[in-house]
């Protein structure tokens, strides 16, 4: 069964929290990452999908149309990496407006899928749904279906659904969690790819082989790249940050080499047609009071 693959293209500086300070000028790294990323997704015969930070796109046109030309999928990770809980609707909307635009101008394809920085869409920013929608996106995977200290929608089901919005309808794609010891916890990729063991990572992969629902695994190019440069600032966020770099490489590649994996459009509308169908209209904009 083939799963999810993901990557959100931003540089090293983009992982900080944006109300951290990290020391300027930047280093730009973004290079660095992505022929990692892209060989090894070449060599194990993987396409995938690549949600493009428009100001990166902007930064490295040609590799947004290699990536496009090595049969990747392209998506949207915003404009330049701020939280939507940080946005009015009506800026979130100029935000997505400007993004797709500076994306679709330089492949010349419409973009079609999303990922808010921060997996920034919840219970109180859960309106960016309609407005991704309004502007064409059809597939969103900006949910986390858990608890969060900075973000996550716990009342979401952790698969793939249909959402109806007063736009239309989008499907969203949440990254994977699973419950472990009646806690549930992410298990989809980034830091805590790096953190967790090998084994544990590729269990949680077989597992939704299993129940037949695929994962959503995710990674950005600069946890694949650790000679980008390590500030120390704050203590906790260092930790997370630069936390199991030096195997990240190695555990991807094999990660590759165990698991099937694919781009998103493709296999969520193969799971709504399969295993998802039963279950997919998922009317929350009906309940949720924060809606407006
Ligand atoms: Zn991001």
């Amino acid at each position: 069964m083939r799963h999810i693959f993901t990557v959100d293209v931003e540089d090293w500086y983009h992982g900080f929290p944006t109300e951290y300070s990290v020391s300027r000028p930047y280093v730009r790294r973004l290079e660095s990452g992505m022929r990692f990323l892209l060989d090894s997704l070449d060599e194990a015969g993987v396409q995938a999908t690549f949600f493009w930070l428009a100001s990166e796109a902007s930064l490295y046109p040609q590799l947004l149309r290699e990536s496009l030309e090595r049969g990747h999928e392209i998506g949207s990770h915003g404009l330049d990496h701020s939280p939507i809980f940080k946005m009015t609707p009506a800026e979130f909307s100029a935000d997505t407006d400007q993004a797709l635009s500076i994306i679709s101008g330089i492949t010349g394809n419409a973009v079609r899928c999303y990922r808010a920085p921060y997996f920034s869409i919840n219970n109180n920013t859960f309106w960016a749904l309609e407005i991704l929608a309004s502007f064409g996106i059809t597939h969103d995977s900006s949910i986390l279906p858990m608890h969060h200290w900075r973000t996550g929608m716990p009342g979401v089901r952790d698969h793939i659904q249909l959402i109806s919005t007063p736009s239309g309808p989008i499907i969203e794609v949440p990254v994977t969690t699973r419950s472990f010891f009646g806690i549930r916890i992410p298990v989809s990729g980034g830091g805590y790819f790096r953190a967790y063991p090998y084994k544990f990572s590729s269990a949680n992969i077989k597992l939704r082989t299993t129940i037949k629902r695929p994962a959503v695994f995710y990674i950005h190019p600069w946890e694949l790249d650790p000679e980008h440069p390590n500030v120390n600032q704050h203590a906790v966020i260092d930790r997370m940050h630069y936390l199991g770099l030096g195997k990240a490489q190695n555990k991807l590649k094999r990660l590759l080499r165990d698991h099937s994996f694919g781009p998103l459009i493709n296999i969520a509308n193969e799971s709504l047609s399969g295993p998802d169908r039963e279950s997919r209209v998922f009317n929350e904009f009906e309940t949720l009071p924060q809606y407006i």
